[in-house]
């Protein structure tokens, strides 16, 4: 494989198209928004930079990986001659059923279609395309340069060598792969949402403020982030849309959301990308929110 295409350049899609081409490998990063591709390819520059002031890459390695990466906002043009697709566009179940009936009609009939999402059925993606055999999930975590997992997600038709390449690729990248079954939230999200979802029910009842219930976590079980902080990390309206996928995908109530997270994405609390969750990050500072507005 030499040739990756990365739909969607966001958070994941930077990320993944960093990581790629520090590789060596071939890739076109694709965005209906080309202000997002901007923004994409000054966040890797940006990234790249850190590396090099750390000593983990040269200057010349750098220049090497920004040249791996070519940009497009035509579909169709960036996957032609894709031998692996990574799809990292918004979650939402519509939209990657329609991105994955166009991958399927335009890809070469050979390549792999991989997606990065964190919670939507494998099995239910691969079902509009033609070939389930060579759709699978490569769920990569956030920030992808630096985070050594990649979940892979084998979907019902998925095949073995399907699952072997990708497990053999993700090695190529430095990576550990752990090979899962497609079920709600996979591992990964099974385990991390109910935690966090403890976390906000356990402040909304007034049991501890922000900083206490992080701190009990981070030095009682060395977790390196508290789940309150790690939810505004990853975004309180996906937290939620996971817990929703959970929720329905399990028919168990213990998956229910807090309302306390309802009510904050209703307002448009949806942590640090909307400025507060349940620190606020004016200013570039994090400071917890006092309880009493939580209960
Ligand atoms: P994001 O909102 O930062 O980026 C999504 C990008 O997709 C945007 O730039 C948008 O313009 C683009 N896009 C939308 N429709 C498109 C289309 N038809 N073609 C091409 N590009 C399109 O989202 P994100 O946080 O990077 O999440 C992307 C995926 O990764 C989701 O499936 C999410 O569940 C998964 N994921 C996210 C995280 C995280 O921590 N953010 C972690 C693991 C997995």
């Amino acid at each position: 494989m030499k040739n990756i295409a990365i739909i969607g350049s966001g958070t994941m899609g930077n990320g993944i198209a960093h990581t790629f081409a520090q590789f060596g490998y071939q890739v076109n990063l694709i965005d209906i928004n080309n202000e997002a591709l901007e923004k994409a390819l000054n966040t890797i520059s940006k990234n790249l930079d850190r590396q090099v002031a750390k000593g983990t890459l040269t200057e010349s390695e750098k220049t090497i990986t920004l040249s791996n990466i070519t940009t497009f906002t035509d579909m169709k043009s960036g996957i032609a001659q894709s031998d692996l697709i990574v799809e990292a566009a918004t979650e939402n179940l519509e939209l990657k059923l329609k991105i994955f009936k166009d991958l399927d009609t335009f890809a070469k009939p050979e390549a792999i279609i991989a997606s990065n999402t964190s919670s939507i059925s494998i099995t239910k993606i691969a079902s509009v395309t033609n070939r389930g055999d060579k759709v699978i999930g490569m769920h990569f975590m956030n920030p992808v340069p630096v985070m050594k997992l990649v979940e892979v997600i084998r979907g019902y038709a998925t095949s073995n060598e399907t699952t072997a390449l990708v497990m053999d690729l993700s090695k190529k990248l430095a990576k550990v792969p752990v090979e899962v079954n497609d079920y709600p939230g996979f591992v990964a999200n099974r385990i991390l949402m109910p935690m966090i979802n403890e976390a906000i029910y356990t402040l909304y009842e007034n049991v501890a403020g922000v900083e206490e219930i992080d701190t009990v976590m981070k030095l009682g079980m060395a977790h390196p982030m508290g789940p309150l902080q790690l939810a505004d990390f990853i975004g309180l309206d996906v937290c939620l849309a996971i817990l929703r996928v959970l929720q329905d995908g399990f028919g168990n109530p213990k998956y229910a959301p807090c309302p306390l997270l309802v009510n904050m994405v209703t307002a448009g609390n949806k942590g640090i990308k909307s400025g507060e969750g349940f620190y606020n990050y004016a200013n570039g500072v994090k400071e917890a929110v006092v309880a009493s507005k939580f209960s």
